[in-house]
């Protein structure tokens, strides 16, 4: 049976904050995978009366389809064998059934399947190298029900650092441009900008942003100007994505205020702002510095954030910022992995535990927490966990209980040491609970915003057909995790919380234009350096058509 061409979804209490639409009981009219203002009567009906409906979720930053992925699955057998995902039971799809394997890295069709089950319909891998970007489009193909793309890494790309020494940012701007279409990425990823070239040249990391990257003469700062102009003046949907200098140590909050008034005045978002935001150091005990940071967000409006919050228990750290791997590979002893991409940048991975009783991990997850309740704007601090670097997404549900009970925040807070948290914002009290408006705005409207996704993460006419509808429940983190119904480009996926259909998502890409001069040069450094022919490096096959620019 294929879906119906026309669904109404009828007596639901709607949140779609794009739409200003908070908690009304209206119905929603899909025909021919969007969302349309009225149907006629009497065709399909779907009745949702005492259920709350939202748009589908939209992941802006996740680690789930990428050759470093691969890698993290390599290093974790155990959790394989831990944590089995068997075929689902789709009676009604045309493809057949994937099993594999879940933990803090499942395979392929299981991600694309969890997701579904969390009500999630859109989700980004945020860090792709370009010479992988194959690879990764193939895990995309094997990830259905949720509509995706790739980040591009270009914060420590050896052609770019070059143009950049040289003064040459046009030529940088032409050169990035051309890489997002040769590679079918969605955005520009920055990570630890010079840093890895730095780690790769025998330095041991850059500390600001004006510390020359190897000895030569380009800074994080150059980096960081350079290509946030690049991604504003080509229209990009999504403003540059940048993880800033120095995460994970005590005191790098200052690196990251250094940044944003680096880029003041110009748009740009700075992900899982939790691993940037700690006091201390230089022979003080770490601290929370959340509220000078999110102080700095609140006043700044062309700056936006993800938080990458951090929820206790097992995670994967998996970055290109492979410095930082190091010296968690040291702090922790876990088995480890240091990857060199050529020419691109680099990768490590180090499984990780975070423990409501260690001193590092209590403080990051209260972190996060006052990034959250501290913020003034939940269009521009939007949830994440970097799947699965702070969490796996499959704790979402978790995490906003946390935001929306009190009593179950003050609980958890209750068991952390008080002497490692004290000082801190919400050790002395936030009151705050977010509402159901406030989480769809965390949740869809605003990372669909922030990536210039105009079709998604509303519900008004034309927008794709993605909606999720949750039984309501007094655990809010069970109403989460347990989806009634999701519905993905008019197809109703999930039935009575079971997946029932697992349709291939659609990718998201762009293809700004440039000056193509800039190829002549371009070829020559491949002739020269690469182990890859110019030719055979931009993807052949790219899926779909490249979403519209701004
Ligand atoms: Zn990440």
């Amino acid at each position: 049976m294929s879906a119906p061409e026309r669904l109404r979804i009828t007596g639901g209490t709607v949140y779609d904050p794009a739409n200003g639409i908070d908690g009304e009981v209206r119905d929603i009219c899909i025909e021919g995978g969007r969302i349309v203002e009225r149907l006629p009567a009497g065709g399909p009906t779907l009745d949702a009366r005492g259920m709350v409906v939202m748009p589908g979720g939209v992941d802006i930053h996740a680690h789930f389809a990428s050759s470093s992925c691969n890698h993290a699955r390599r290093l974790i057998p155990d959790e394989h064998a831990a944590d089995p995902a068997p075929a689902p039971h789709l009676p009604e799809d045309e493809r057949p059934a994937r099993s594999g394997t879940g933990g803090s890295v499942p395979s392929t069709f299981t991600t694309g399947y969890r997701y579904a089950g969390l009500g999630y319909t859109t989700a980004f891998d945020a860090a792709v190298a370009p010479l992988m970007a194959r690879h990764s489009h193939s895990e995309l193909d094997d990830t259905p029900c949720v509509d995706g793309g790739i980040f591009a890494l270009m914060g420590n790309d050896e052609y770019l650092l070059r143009q950049i020494e040289a003064g040459e940012r046009d030529r940088a701007r032409d050169y990035a441009a051309w890489l997002l279409q040769a590679t079918g990425a969605y955005a520009m990823k920055i990570v630890n900008p010079g840093g890895v070239e730095a780690w790769k040249a025998g330095q041991r990391n850059v500390s600001g942003l004006d510390e020359p990257v190897g000895g030569r003469r380009v800074t994080p700062r150059a980096i960081l100007e350079t290509l946030t102009d690049a991604a504003n003046a080509l229209r990009l949907p999504h403003p540059v994505h940048i993880h800033c200098n120095n995460l994970g140590t005590a005191g790098n909050f200052t690196t990251t205020l250094a940044s944003m008034q680096a880029l003041a005045g110009r748009r740009a978002h700075f992900t899982h702002l939790q691993f940037h935001c700690y006091g201390g150091g230089g022979g003080q005990p770490w601290s929370s510095a959340a509220t000078k940071v999110i102080e700095y967000v609140n006043a700044h409006p062309e700056v936006s954030t993800d938080v990458g919050q951090v929820m206790f228990g097992p995670a994967m750290t998996i970055t290109a910022d492979a410095p930082v791997e190091y010296l968690l590979h040291k702090s922790s002893g876990r088995r480890w992995t240091n990857i060199d991409i050529e020419l691109e940048t680099g990768c490590g991975i180090v499984p990780l535990t975070y423990k409501d009783k260690a001193a590092v991990g209590a403080l990051q997850w209260v972190v996060g927490l006052e990034l959250f309740l501290l913020s003034n704007d939940p269009w521009r601090v939007v949830l994440s966990t970097d799947h699965p670097n702070g969490g796996s997404f499959l704790s979402y549900p978790a995490l906003i209980q946390l935001l929306m009970d009190r009593s179950v925040r003050d609980d958890q807070l209750k068991r952390l040491n008080p002497k490692l948290i004290a000082g801190s914002a919400l050790a002395d009290g936030i009151a705050r609970e977010f509402t159901l408006n406030e989480i769809a705005i965390i949740t869809r409207a605003g990372p669909a915003r922030l990536l210039g996704l105009r079709q998604k993460g509303h519900l008004g006419a034309g927008a794709d057909a993605d909606v999720t509808i949750y039984s309501r429940d007094s655990n809010l983190a069970t109403m989460f995790s347990t989806p009634r119904y999701v519905i993905k480009g008019g197809v109703i996926i999930v039935e009575e919380g079971q997946l029932r259909r697992a349709p291939a998502g659609r990718r998201l890409r762009v293809a700004p234009e440039y000056d193509d001069a800039v190829l002549a040069d371009v070829r020559r450094h491949f002739d020269a350096y690469s182990s890859v022919s110019f030719d055979n490096y931009p993807v052949q096959v790219l899926p779909g058509e490249p979403v519209a620019l701004g």
